[in-house]
């Protein structure tokens, strides 16, 4: 993968989304404990409040007992007694009982008596300001000289019938009672509280990370694996590669989207590879069959041009020969290329199931071709991803041609349609050549005719003046073929004709080429020919003929049958084409003057 590519973890989607949870599951929290908290003050105040008012209220009924008693100093000590003993049972403390001016008078903390506490403008003395008997009970929150909290209650002390019996109607009496309740343990239980909030938050938001973690991975994070995978396995080439549709949602149709998408590229690479290999095949059929319109040229041209573009391991073509025959040439395995050829017609010779059929059609069940032939239809067998097919050649409803392909790779993408363009060419191509070849050929022999040897051998004289290159012509004529025909009829006299030419044409290159040039009279261009060597081609041809007697065909019996031959080399500073067959002639005539069965020569 390219690095520039890679998402770095703050960029990740389930790692933003994941802190993401975690921040809001905290302040969530941080905000209910807080709200908790309140609460839980405002409850404890409330209660207290309750309580206090109690206090207050027995305290200064005890207050006004005690006075009732005598004022003076012992009132306000058994005063301080009762805050003492009130203080005790209630577990407030300090309990103190302040004048107006906030004078401390009495009160369970003795270190407090005669100390001030402001009533005016002081928080820490709540509703003081006002003295309104409405605005009591108050509560305010004070501190310590140690830092400690605490709830003070302050309570004001009532003026009643009975003090203003002693003080009179307007005596302005009237004090405070000041109750403080501790509330360390309250902050401590709030702060352990708030500890285990905290605490039972995290884990609440830890969990419910790993919850949203857990159900983020199965519901997009897999997905989206799953489908980059592919997505990088098809940009990669892989045109395969699909993604597996799990559930229903939103990337489920997200992957059957991209399973289609996938499905269609390959659908049009596809097409597109199967045109350019059918173009490539074509054009390439075209060039070739242009090139070589002799059959047994077009026929080896098209079998090897097959099994190249096709990536087959054998190809085979079958043609209708010129003279109502076959030919057949091959490439591939298990021979190289091979030409083979036949009298019977091509359809007999393909239904046919002989040794010669077996080994062309390498293999392949000769019942598989034989269908082919008979339905004139397209044959297509495929094993472990190979592909066999043999296409019937028709010109109208006459089987002109069968090409058959084995192991074709099935990644050439050869579809039905390719193959039946395939065959609209060859059809025209192999008439063309059997038209061209049947014009070139003579029909007996099947050497090439006067007319196209000569041709080529105006050829060969330039060819071999311009590159400098060994040229030789070499004369043949049947010694007393005249008494063959005389003695033995001219279906004797053809069959021996064939015969010598066959034997002949055994003897020389592929790129010689022989030529019918009169009755028994055959010319052999022999382009690149070494001039010391024209003795030993010669001999070789006159030995073959000789060196068996020759069948006589139908006639039946066979006789013996020498060749005569004159051999002129090419001289390029003064030879012409005629010249040079002139000089081959008259070393043939030598020949035959010097008895027969020999080889002249005109180096
Ligand atoms: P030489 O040794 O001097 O060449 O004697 P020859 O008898 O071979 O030569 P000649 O030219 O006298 O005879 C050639 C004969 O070949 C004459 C002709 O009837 C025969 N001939 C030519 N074309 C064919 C053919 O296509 N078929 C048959 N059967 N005979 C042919
Ligand atoms: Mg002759
Ligand atoms: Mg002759």
């Amino acid at each position: 993968m390219n690095s520039d590519l890679r998402v770095r973890p703050w960029n990740s989607i389930p790692i933003r989304l994941g802190l993401g949870v975690l921040l809001i599951s905290l302040a969530a929290f941080a905000l209910t404990l807080s709200i908790l908290a309140r609460q839980e003050e405002q409850q404890f105040t409330a209660a207290h409040l309750a309580s206090a008012h109690k206090i207050a209220a027995v305290t200064v009924a005890d207050l006004a007992d005690q006075m009732m008693a005598g004022g003076g100093t012992a009132v306000w000590r058994a005063v301080s007694a009762r805050t003492v003993l009130r203080a005790q049972l209630t577990g407030a403390a300090p309990i103190l009982v302040l004048n107006q001016d906030g004078v401390v008078k009495a009160g369970s903390d003795s270190a407090l008596v005669g100390t001030r506490l402001a009533t005016r403008g002081n928080a820490a003395c709540p509703a003081c300001d006002s003295a309104r008997a409405q605005d009591f009970p108050a509560s305010a929150i004070v501190s310590t000289a140690q830092g400690a909290r605490q709830l003070r209650v302050v309570n004001l002390i009532p003026v009643t019938p009975a003090c203003q019996s002693c003080h009179g109607a307007d005596a302005p009496l009237r004090g405070y009672v000041t109750i403080d309740f501790d509330l360390s343990a309250l902050d401590s239980s709030i702060a352990q509280r708030r500890l285990s909030v905290l605490l039972v938050s995290l884990l609440a938001g830890l969990a419910m990370l790993a919850l949203v973690a857990l159900l983020f991975r199965r519901l997009v994070m897999r997905p989206i694996h799953a489908l980059m995978g592919s997505l990088q396995d098809l940009a990669g080439g892989d045109l395969g590669a699909r993604t597996l549709v799990q559930g229903r949602n939103e990337l489920s149709l997200l992957t059957r989207d991209f399973n289609h998408m996938a499905a269609r590229i390959e659908e049009q690479v596809a097409r597109i590879a199967s045109a350019h290999t059918e173009s490539a095949l074509l054009y390439t059929l075209v060039v070739e069959a242009s090139k070589n319109l002799e059959m047994s040229d077009f026929a080896t041209g098209v079998a090897r041009v097959v099994l190249d573009k096709l990536h087959a391991s054998y190809s085979a073509f079958f043609l209708e020969a010129s003279d109502g025959g076959w030919i057949c040439a091959s490439a591939g395995t298990p021979r190289q290329e091979v030409l083979a050829r036949g009298e019977d017609s091509l359809e007999t010779a393909l239904l046919s199931d002989t040794a010669q059929m077996q080994q062309l059609l390498d293999g392949i069940p000769a019942q598989f071709v034989a269908t082919a032939c008979r339905s004139q239809k397209l044959q297509f067998t495929g094993a472990a991803g190979e592909l066999t097919f043999a296409l019937p050649v028709l010109a109208e409803t006459r089987l002109v041609g069968l090409l058959l392909c084995v192991g074709v790779a099935q990644a050439t993408r050869v579809d039905e349609e390719l193959l039946t363009n395939l065959a609209a060419h060859l059809t025209l191509a192999a008439v063309n050549s059997r038209n061209y070849t049947g014009a070139i050929t003579d029909g007996l022999t099947r050497l090439k005719n006067k007319r196209y040897g000569l041709a080529r051998l105006e050829e060969a004289v330039y060819a071999a003046r311009r590159y400098k290159s060994g040229l030789a012509l070499a004369m043949c004529d049947i010694d007393h073929f005249k008494r063959v025909n005389d003695n033995h009829g001219h279906q004797a006299g053809d069959a021996v004709l064939k015969e010598v030419c066959r034997r002949i044409v055994a003897c020389i290159r592929k790129a010689d080429i022989a030529v019918r040039y009169g009755g028994e009279e055959f010319l052999l261009i022999l382009p690149e020919a070494d001039a010391n060597s024209l003795s030993v081609i010669g001999e070789t041809l006159r030995r073959a003929v000789a060196a068996a007697p020759v069948d006589l065909g139908a006639v039946g019996g066979s006789l013996p049958i020498t060749l005569s031959v004159g051999i002129a080399a090419f001289h390029a500073d003064s030879d012409s084409a005629d010249a040079l067959i002139a000089r081959a002639d008259r070393a043939l005539y030598r020949a035959k003057e010097s008895g027969r069965n020999r080889v002249e020569l005109d180096p």
